[in-house]
């Protein structure tokens, strides 16, 4: 009678220990994480040949002489603001709200009074719509407090201005006054840049300073609305047409 009993009690252990199973199938799926690592860090290149360098100068002056920004302004305010507007959408989209906003609400002072949910309303289908009437209205507000009531011609005071990071500045001030302070880094330029070999960087900071070491000065404006143009036309981040490319014999991503 007392062995009986003792068997059955021992098997509960044993399925104790086939459940614990699970924990290390959990520890494989963490392996993603070390592949998004890599694929962040900055490469260390050479620094392109001069020759390499007015050869895509040239072929850009060919194939896009005539750029300016695509987004629809009239005033500085009105392009700080579409520059604003076109984080993460497209200028076409933010060509269709301006207009409305702009009849609504003409000037700064019109703006930052402005309750917030009449800018989000107008401005929703350019995404980050809170945020981005967050920005547009302090900026506004920011604006109508300086002597005179108008958009800076400076860096460092269009920097002070929330929502604007030195992307949106470099618009304003190459496009609207035509003051050549830096490169404008984007999406596509960034892309294109560490395509053509012009840098290794990642962060849009530094991309700027390697560009603005190899491009001549007088060209950091138009060269940068030329490598968006490009990169919409042909060097799209998908899949690039290099069969198409006058720069594939000597590109180092051309396929
Ligand atoms: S060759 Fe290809 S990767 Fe290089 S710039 Fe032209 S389209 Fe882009």
């Amino acid at each position: 009678m007392t062995r009986k009993t003792s068997k059955k009690k021992k098997a509960p252990r044993k399925a104790a220990k086939k459940k614990a199973a699970p924990k290390k199938k959990a520890n494989k799926k963490a392996a993603p994480k070390k592949k998004a690592n890599k694929k962040a860090a900055p490469k260390k290149i050479p620094r392109p040949k001069q020759e390499w360098v007015d050869e895509v100068l040239a072929f850009l002056e060919g194939t896009h002489p005539e750029v300016t920004t695509a987004l629809d302004w009239r005033r500085p305010l009105e392009l700080l603001i579409a520059t604003i507007l076109s984080a993460q959408c497209t200028d076409e989209r933010v060509n269709m709200v301006t207009p409305v906003l702009f009849e609504r609400y003409p000037e700064a002072a019109d703006i930052a009074a402005a309750p917030r949910e009449d800018i989000e309303e107008v401005i929703h289908s350019t995404g980050f719509f809170r945020a981005k009437a967050r920005s547009i209205q302090g900026a506004c507000e920011m604006i109508t407090q300086k002597p005179g009531g108008e958009v800076p011609a400076e860096m460092d005071a269009l920097l002070e201005l929330p929502g604007v990071a030195r992307k949106t500045a470099n618009v304003v001030l190459g496009t609207a006054f035509g003051i050549t302070s830096g490169v404008v880094v984007d999406t596509h330029v960034k892309r294109l840049s560490g395509r053509l070999g012009f840098t290794g960087q990642i962060d849009p900071k530094k991309i700027e300073q390697d560009l603005m070491k190899i491009l001549p000065q007088e060209r950091w404006i138009k060269a940068a609305h030329q490598l968006i143009l490009h990169g919409r036309a042909l060097c799209s981040a998908r899949k690039p047409k290099c069969e198409l490319c006058a720069l594939a014999a000597r590109c180092p991503a051309a396929e």
